[in-house]
């Protein structure tokens, strides 16, 4: 049988694992997606290299760790190897089309290797809406009589709630969802995505889309909404709810009270990106290329709803609503196969090279699972995942400047090191999936030392491997970006 030779990566931004139907999620936000595993190979436990999206897909790309070229440098080298520069080589036409992720773009290097690379970040096509009550529109008169009120004990809460309701009463109210949302849906990059194979269908191709329907701010097509029989969160709901999740000011028992209603917004977010890879399917069968198209479907990271206190994706902490990925990889001629052992997104590029039968270069880290499945060997290898704790702004240098979290998993094992604490924590995935109770120090000695060690040669290598023209390169298109943008070169 002939390796197919047209692939198609899909990463839809903050999908977790266990909100896919495929997965066992109760509610139906996958259903073309949960027909599709049933001729995949679907990985039960595909987890993140790196979370958030900057640590995240230059391992899914590049087959490296995120922190390998130092914790300050963002994106890929300039000249870095990647599955879509291999393949470019190879004879391939590549396009990525990315829905406005600030963090895929050409300046963080993801353009290399794609004949056609569109992100959708250019300024007026999907600028962000700036909410009525943000900060910059905070008078000083409201500063000063916030200050007070937070000087005086009980009087903080009541003036934050009073000020958000104030905020909700005032703004215009807002028209509709497509308005309110920030990023283009899964529908305008199908379309892009559609019209490209149509050009390029006579080629073998490498097409990559990221979707960014269920990121926050959560607000889904109408469409989308109606497909989940949600018909209540119209925008002026969604635009509260959105309002509400965001806020500083409230416990996290206060924030609970709405956690299902934002957990139906995100929800319909995924059931938009499953509905467009339905109709990008239908196009590649109209076309009749299906039949030699290879299908990967995963997510940078997942999202946190209060499962451990916070919300979104921060780098703050390694738990598996931020880690643990869907993954499923459609290869036309292999029956399914449900694959239970861990697997890092790490393993992706070179896996889906070894799926077209294209070999994988020698600077990836990451091994091929491909063919171990096929011949039925172990893939019972440590899982590594890694970022900065607390980097939540990385355009700031100083703010990826910060101590490691680190965690490995083998088995159901998992040990999560802060670098920032010097603590870890072993966790039995098995009898504790929601990590409530790490296991006591003295206990499972033997596993807590195989992690500790596989984490102790991953730091070293990672240390060794420092490439530092790279890294000088990185630095230097830094320096060059932010002098670019600096107001002293603006307004010369
Ligand atoms: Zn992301």
């Amino acid at each position: 049988m002939h390796a197919p030779h047209l692939l198609i990566l899909v990463t839809v931004d903050c999908f977790r694992a266990d909100h896919a139907g495929f997965m066992g999620y109760d509610r139906p936000t996958t259903p073309f997606l949960d027909c599709l595993a049933k001729e995949s190979l679907v990985f039960r436990n595909a987890i993140a290299s790196g979370t958030p999206t900057y640590y995240s897909l230059p391992a899914i790309l590049a087959s490296r760790y995120p922190l390998a070229f130092g914790r300050e440098l963002l994106g890929l080298a300039a000249d870095e190897t990647t599955i879509a520069s291999v393949l470019q080589e190879s004879g391939f036409a590549t396009a990525a089309f990315s829905a406005a992720n600030p963090y895929i773009s050409e300046r963080f290097g993801y353009a290399r290797g794609f004949d056609v690379f569109r992100d959708f970040l250019n300024v007026g096509e999907f600028s962000p809406k700036v909410s009525p009550c943000s900060h910059s529109v905070r008078t000083s008169a409201n500063r000063a009589l916030s200050s007070t009120c937070h000087a005086i004990p009980g009087l903080g809460a009541a003036y934050d709630e009073l000020y958000f309701q104030y905020c909700q009463n005032s703004g215009s109210r807002p028209e509709s969802l497509d308005a309110l949302r920030k990023f283009p849906s899964a529908e305008v990059i199908v379309d892009n995505a559609s019209a490209w194979i149509k050009d390029n269908a006579t080629r073998p191709f490498f097409l990559w889309l990221h979707l960014m329907d269920p990121h926050a701010p959560y607000f889904p097509t109408a469409e989308a909404l109606e497909l989940m029989q949600d018909r209540g969160a119209g925008a002026p709901l969604a635009s509260y709810l959105n309002a509400y999740w965001n806020r500083e000011d409230l416990t996290p028992r206060r924030l609970a009270k709405k956690r299902e209603q934002v957990i139906g917004l995100y929800d319909a977010g995924i059931r938009w990106a499953d509905e467009q890879v339905r109709r990008l399917t239908e196009n590649l069968v109209d076309m009749d290329l299906w039949d030699r198209c290879a299908l990967a479907l995963t997510a940078d990271h997942g999202e946190e709803f209060l499962e451990h206190g916070g919300r979104y994706h921060a780098p703050i902490k390694l738990t598996e609503e931020l880690l643990h990925v869907p993954l499923l990889v459609r290869v036309p001629g292999q029956p399914a196969k449900m694959i239970d052992s861990p697997i890092g997104l790490v393993d992706l590029a070179p896996s889906l090279l070894d799926v077209l039968s294209v070999p994988a270069p020698a600077d990836f880290r990451g091994h091929s699972w491909f063919t171990r499945i096929l011949q039925e060997r172990s893939l019972d290898r440590p899982v590594i995942t890694e970022c900065i704790q607390g980097c939540t702004n990385p355009f700031r240098r100083d703010c990826r400047i910060g101590p490691r979290i680190l965690a490995v998993r083998k088995g159901n094992h998992k040990i999560v090191i802060d670098f920032s604490t010097g603590q870890d924590m072993l966790f039995d995935l098995s009898s504790d999936p929601t990590e409530r109770a790490p296991i006591p120090r003295g206990n499972s000695q033997a596993i807590r030392r195989e992690l500790l060690d596989c984490a102790r040669r991953h730091v070293t290598e990672s240390h060794q491997s420092r490439d530092f023209d790279r890294c000088q390169a990185m630095q230097m298109r830094d320096l060059r970006l932010e002098w670019a943008h600096s107001p002293a070169h603006i307004s010369n």
